[in-house]
């Protein structure tokens, strides 16, 4: 395991197949993070996975993170009226899913120990970062 706190990320419950995948979903995550802004964020975060969560949310002051397990799709916002689901990325597999949804809810995370207002343009702008540099989305899109 590449990361340090193992009991804060609790997979245990997970069937066989889908652990792997949660745990490299984790370390492209982390990997981003740490580039993008020069923290280890699961030395702080506290990561809950089932497959019956229902959507990704980041508990603010708690460092406590749960993830959509079943989500196999990419829900991005649409950056000029926030709130509002721009249509779906299908079927992009769960890793991706799972790493998008790591990198939109520590984007909160770090937002949250910074100080800084909630904003769904940062997570966007990071997901987008993502998918384009594994070449989901192309650049000029
Ligand atoms: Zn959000």
């Amino acid at each position: 395991m590449k990361y340090r706190s193992m009991e804060k990320i609790n997979l245990h419950k997970l069937p066989k197949w889908q652990q792997p995948i949660v745990e490299r979903s984790i370390i492209t995550a982390e990997q981003f993070i740490k580039d993008k802004y020069d923290i280890d964020c699961f030395d702080l975060v506290t990561l809950k996975c089932s497959n019956t969560c229902r959507f990704a949310k980041y508990m603010i002051g708690d460092g406590l993170i749960r993830l959509d397990l079943k989500r196999n799709y990419i829900k991005l916002y649409e950056r000029k009226t926030l709130g509002v689901y721009k249509a779906n990325i299908d079927n992009v597999g769960l890793e991706t899913s799972y790493t998008c949804q790591l990198i939109h809810e520590l984007t909160h995370f770090i937002q949250d120990i910074e100080d800084r207002c909630f904003s769904e343009v940062e997570t966007t702008k990071n997901e987008l970062q993502y998918l384009k540099s594994i070449g989901i989305i192309l650049d000029n899109k």
